[in-house]
């Protein structure tokens, strides 16, 4: 069985360690943990990381009040992530 990763589309969370040109460029992301459906991967820093040829992908998801979870899975074809407040959220998410 062939399982495809959501893909990251795009990341307005500039400051972000895993961001480049608005894109994520950590392997997989974490979604979800708290009250928002937020990037658990996120980390707010100067310093830049993650793999340049890498686009992001949404490896796991916590947010089962999303339409699109699964199984504590994302079962979007791709996600967006936009800054809210200090932290960024998962644009996607859409409530049951
Ligand atoms: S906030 Fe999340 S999705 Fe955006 S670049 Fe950072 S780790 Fe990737
Ligand atoms: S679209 Fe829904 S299931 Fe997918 S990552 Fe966002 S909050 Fe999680």
């Amino acid at each position: 069985m062939s399982i495809q990763m959501p893909s990251i589309l795009d990341c307005n969370a500039s400051n972000c360690a895993y961001n480049r040109d608005e894109k994520c460029h950590a392997i997989a992301i974490t979604v979800g943990g708290g009250a928002c459906p937020l990037c658990d991967t996120s980390w707010m820093s100067p310093k830049k990381g993650g793999m340049p040829d890498v686009s992001g992908g949404v490896g796991a998801c916590k947010v089962e009040s999303c339409q699109f979870n699964r199984s504590l899975e994302c079962g979007a074809e791709g996600i967006h992530i936009k800054l809210h407040a200090s932290h960024a959220d998962c644009g996607t998410f859409k409530k049951r």
